[in-house]
């Protein structure tokens, strides 16, 4: 069936009511496959990286935020709180995050739109539809739809049924993952994915504890067996690894080195790519609205030379030099886009990694 039929005759879409927590939908993107995308990030995530660049995405709940360049200090949000979560430092609103329960009563009485509700409800039918408006888009470049978060896997029922109705309307999929999920959800999304973008962050145990608050081994065993999956059954049809390459966490000589012999050893007839997503910190903002710390605030992006001698000490790890690819702005660049506004999530890493 072609596509243009069935554009014509769309799947009926049952189960009005069946939701997922979208943070954010995010067209045009480079960065999540191939082609232009549409990318479609989820709240929840398995991991709490240090590193995050989207830490709105890590809580599964609906979050409420305060933009301060937004705010014209009208006061219209003076007494709106039921829960009493707002107060006032000088012209800053603060949030108790404690309190808030995300009724989004400030977001609505807020005409310059200086809150912001973090996460909203959608219907399957209404997504889909929603990512088919770019079609010609995916047409013209061999794109398609991404998921990703957080962590996607983490709804398993939900991306699944989302997957199938993309593809019987002829939209590609990708499924972009940090692995650790429930062995059985990671391959009903496999199976239905045309490409799964998968993060191997951390190869040492220890350190992977350290810098995500969780172990590898379930990651890697997942990822071993969506290998085999491929080998067996053709789906997904490709796999891309992505490796965010962080300063004084994952980008080592020691750490690219081993997730390359890694892959060489479990992988090397599967994998396509293995993406290096440079490190940036356009985040900072997004951790001072949630009211969090981020230990990577002043650290700055790497440099060219760093992304040439990640990419260097990856091809000599024993993969395939073809299939490793660095990605992400380089010091330079970052500057001329920190004037740029970050409010939502353009990627995970710098580059493109959850
Ligand atoms: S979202 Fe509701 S509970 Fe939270 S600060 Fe706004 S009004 Fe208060
Ligand atoms: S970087 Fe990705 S995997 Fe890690 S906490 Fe953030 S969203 Fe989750």
């Amino acid at each position: 069936m072609s596509a243009r039929n069935t554009v014509e005759h769309p799947p009926r879409i049952a189960a009005p009511g069946f939701t997922v927590t979208v943070l954010n939908i995010q067209r045009m993107s480079t960065e999540d496959g191939p082609g232009l995308r549409t990318t479609v990030f989820l709240k929840g995530c398995s991991l709490q990286c240090a590193w995050c660049h989207n830490p709105e995405a890590m809580c599964r709940e609906p979050q409420v935020v305060w933009h301060r360049q937004r705010c014209i200090g009208a006061h219209l949000c003076d007494g709106v709180c039921p829960e009493d979560a707002l107060s006032r430092e000088g012209s800053r609103v603060c949030i108790d995050f404690a309190r808030c329960t995300a009724c989004g009563k400030c977001v609505e009485q807020c005409p310059t739109g200086a809150f912001e509700l973090l996460g909203t409800a959608w219907e399957l039918a209404a997504l889909v539809a929603e990512v088919a408006r770019d079609r010609s888009y995916y047409e013209a470049s061999g794109g398609g739809v991404t998921v990703s978060g957080g962590e996607p896997a983490l709804h398993p029922r939900f991306v699944s049924a989302f997957f199938e109705h993309c593809r019987a309307i002829g939209l590609r999929t990708a499924l972009d993952t940090a692995g650790l999920v429930a062995t059985g959800a990671l391959l009903e999304l496999a199976r239905r994915a045309d490409l799964v973008l998968y993060d191997l962050k951390e190869i040492d145990a220890d350190k992977h504890a350290c810098f995500t608050g969780q172990p590898n081994d379930k990651i890697l065993a997942n990822l071993r067996t969506l290998a085999e999956l491929m080998r067996a059954e053709g789906t997904p049809r490709a796999l891309w690894i992505r490796t965010p390459l962080i300063p004084g966490a994952t980008f080592s000589d020691d750490n690219l080195t081993g997730i390359g012999r890694f892959i060489a050893e479990h992988l090397a007839d599967v994998v396509g790519r293995w993406e290096l997503c440079a490190f940036n910190n356009l985040a900072v903002d997004k951790y001072e609205r949630l009211g969090l710390q981020w230990a990577f605030a002043g650290v700055p992006p790497l440099s060219e030379a760093d992304l040439r001698h990640a990419e260097d000490v990856a091809r000599r790890s024993g993969v395939d030099p073809a299939i490793v690819v660095a990605t992400g702005p380089t010091r330079v660049e970052a500057v001329a886009e920190t004037s740029a506004p970050a409010d939502h999530p353009a990627d995970h890493t710098g580059g493109a990694e959850a």
